[in-house]
């Protein structure tokens, strides 16, 4: 893989992509000292970040799009955006908050949110890059949130290696003790900083890890697509609830961890 190191070609990728958008406070000291990595398939920006990690950023993103490509059945080319701190992430992203995230995907690209992405491991990088990619690939529609996490999860760990009572670990601790949810998440379940956030993760992942493993890949993505035009029938599936509860005693009560 070559890196090219460029600040013009950097300001003209990022140009492209907000274009549309208002340009964020900061946008003229980030052009001042960008540069950027470009991989087989993906192109990442930095500001006032070491060429290293750019690098090292731009073979996960090439690896990310290949597992993120090979689920949807399209091509991914990623953008990522490094920036020099997490207010300047803050500052970039629609959202303005960054609080507790690792990355984010925000208008067609993912940002970094540098502390935080700095303290996971080599495995942990991988399964948040994807994740956030599935986002931009996939998009958000209309689908509901345990659909959107739980594909983006779904795909995230997908070739991870990590056994999946480790993956989630918390909600595997609920059910060791016989506390199996009763219903799927609903939004207020993904507040941030709510007091079961990860296992509404870990609820969404394994609700679409299982559509997945009982009816295939192709029929999960298919689900998604007609959700993101508001169509999200379950009925097809059968008693999804049921399923999913015995699934979760099934893959979280006896295992390692
Ligand atoms: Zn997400």
């Amino acid at each position: 893989m070559s890196v090219q190191v460029s600040r013009r070609a950097a300001a003209l990728a990022f140009l492209t992509v907000t274009a549309a958008a208002a340009a964020p406070t900061g946008l003229s000291s980030f052009f001042a000292d960008a540069v950027f990595a470009r991989g087989e398939r993906s192109t990442v920006i930095g500001h006032r970040v070491p060429y290293g990690l750019l690098d090292d950023l731009a073979r996960r993103a090439d690896r990310a799009a290949l597992r993120v490509g090979a689920v949807l059945g399209t091509p991914v080319r990623p953008l990522v955006v490094v920036p020099a701190s997490d207010a300047e992430a803050a500052s970039l992203a629609r959202t303005g908050a960054v609080d507790g995230l690792a990355a984010l995907a925000d208008r067609g690209r993912v940002i970094v949110v540098p502390t935080t992405f700095a303290t996971l491991s080599p495995t942990g990088r991988d399964v948040v890059l994807t994740h956030e990619l599935t986002h931009v690939a996939a998009g958000t529609g209309r689908a509901p949130l345990w659909l959107r996490e739980g594909l983006a999860d779904y795909v995230a760990y997908r070739d991870a290696g990590l056994p999946v009572p480790v993956a989630a670990a918390e909600l595997a601790a609920e059910v060791r003790a016989g506390r199996v949810p009763r219903v799927l998440p609903g939004p207020e379940a993904f507040a941030p900083g709510g007091p079961r956030l990860a296992q509404a993760y870990q609820e969404s992942w394994l609700a679409c890890r299982m559509i997945a493993a009982e009816f295939g890949e192709e029929r999960l993505v298919r689900l998604y697509r007609d959700a993101l035009e508001g169509d999200t029938d379950l009925s097809p599936f059968g008693d999804v609830t049921t399923r999913w509860r015995a699934y979760l005693r099934e893959q979280l009560e006896g295992g390692a961890g």
